[in-house]
């Protein structure tokens, strides 16, 4: 199972603000991150009450809802695709009771020894209600609870191996985690007196707090009415965040371990152009995510920018996918070409990636319906040629058109007239200066964790 997801967390001690309100914001601001399912947890210093469905945020939560979580705390999470386990009993947080009372769990990213994790348990006697790897963590954790959250959490890092970032409740402390290698984003931001956490920078915009700081790789920090106070794992790991994030997953307003998500994609196409000699008459960008680098390429090739395709921006994964007829018929429900801008005109189409290459080809054909008289594909980061383990919906190779395939082959399969992508080094440039390091798996295979041991690989 793979999945890519989005959490929140605030710990509220302001009187004006309403933690379950806050966290239905934030979720909204992290949509992209998953449109499966959505769920907010809260803790009123008692207990924890919970709500979680299938759909989108606004979709799942309506005014009554949020008005009965009741709590100075809360967590939520966004889901995104899953393979076989799109059930809302898989939904998120996950929640358990243990010695200390109850705990929930928001998790983004996944691990790689879970399978080996839950069987291990399950033999001795545990019962696992969900199929998501974000139980285990939850169950490692309830288990050695008596010893102290802090503690338990400690040992939960000490036999988990893979990525994740995560956001704890208890019925009274919030409490952020962040994987050794942080190989997904959190961050911790401050409104008032509430302190909050995020998968991105861009939810603490929505819900007016100021950025603090990244949770660091392998830190813990727990939020409770005495303040904040971080802890170390006592053997930090060199980084490795995940560069698809920059790529593709993260919305451009997002600043992540202090790289700038916008800045980062149009670098990238600047780079694009830098290395490109393509006779053209225009630009243009795959929306949404590939736009800023269409900028920084029209910018340095002097080919000006222009719109040849126009999104609906409401396709949410909930959306019904038309059937074989309806896709005969024409039915473009996504993206459209706009004919009059292209018409005639040698088209250099930026995109940011190309995973399975059935959208690259669908979207180059709707060019040349429309009257573009060449397309040439350009991509801003390397070809995918390896799955990810670490919680981006990256297939399996046979699904990866980037493995086993030339340039060439792909270029062909696209119906593309020209096809270059990014180059690794150059990719790394536009997120340095940082001095975070990065997980490129997906790239050249160079994973920071062994998918099948689990043994560290630096
Ligand atoms: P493909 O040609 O491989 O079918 O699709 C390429 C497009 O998929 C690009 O426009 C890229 O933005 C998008 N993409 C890349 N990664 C993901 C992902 O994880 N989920 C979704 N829905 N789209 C993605
Ligand atoms: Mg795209």
């Amino acid at each position: 199972m793979e999945e890519a997801c989005g959490v929140f967390g605030i710990y509220v001690r302001d009187k004006d603000i309403r933690a379950a309100e806050a966290a239905y914001y934030g979720l909204f601001a992290l949509q992209h991150r998953g449109q499966e399912s959505a769920g907010i947890a809260v803790a009123d210093g008692k207990g924890i009450r919970q709500y979680r469905n299938l759909g989108l945020v606004p979709e799942v939560f309506d005014e009554e809802i949020l008005a009965n979580l009741n709590g100075f705390a809360a967590i939520g999470h966004v889901r995104y695709s899953t393979f076989g386990g799109k059930d809302v009993i898989n939904a998120q947080p996950v929640v358990a009771r243990c010695k200390i009372g109850m705990l929930a769990l928001a998790h983004n990213g996944t691990l790689v020894n879970a399978d080996q994790l839950r069987s291990d348990m399950e033999d001795n006697g545990a019962i696992f209600q969900t199929t998501v790897d974000s139980e285990v963590i939850l169950n490692l954790i309830a288990r050695e609870s008596s010893k102290g959250l802090l503690e338990a959490i400690q040992s939960m890092m000490k036999t988990v191996r893979g990525a994740y970032a995560l956001a704890l409740l208890s019925k009274d402390q919030l409490i952020g985690i962040r994987d050794p290698h942080g190989i997904r984003p959190l961050c911790l931001g401050r409104v008032g007196d509430s302190f909050c956490l995020a998968s991105e920078s861009c939810a603490l915009d929505a819900i007016g707090a100021e950025f603090v700081r990244d949770v660091q790789p392998g830190e813990i920090v727990v939020i409770d009415d005495t303040g904040i106070h971080s802890y170390r794992t006592p053997t930090p790991l060199s980084s490795r965040l995940c560069l698809f994030e920059f790529v593709y997953f993260a919305r451009p307003d997002s600043v992540i371990d202090g790289i700038n998500v916008y800045q980062s994609r149009k670098e990238a196409g600047r780079r694009l152009a830098m290395n490109d000699d393509v006779k053209a008459d225009m630009v243009c960008g795959v929306p949404d995510s590939a736009l800023a680098a269409a900028m920084g390429y029209a910018e340095v090739s002097g080919i000006p920018y222009g719109d040849g395709l126009a999104k609906n921006r409401y396709v949410g994964r909930t959306f019904i996918q038309p059937e074989q007829g309806m896709r005969e018929l024409g039915v473009r429900t996504k993206l459209n070409a706009l004919p009059r801008n292209v018409r005639g005109k040698r088209v250099v189409l930026v995109d940011d990636s190309i995973v399975r290459g059935t959208t690259s080809r669908r979207i180059v054909e709707m060019l040349r319906t429309a009257g573009a008289k060449e397309v040439h594909m350009r991509i801003s980061s390397p070809a995918v040629m390896h799955p990810c383990y670490f919680g981006i919906d990256i297939a399996t190779n046979e699904e990866l058109i980037g493995h086993g395939h030339s340039v060439d082959e792909i270029c062909r399969f696209i119906g593309a007239d020209s096809l270059k992508y990014l180059s690794l080094p150059d990719l790394l440039k536009t997120v340095e200066g940082s001095g975070c390091q990065f997980c490129t798996g997906c790239f050249d295979a160079h994973y920071p964790i062994d998918p099948v041991t689990g043994e560290n690989q630096d």
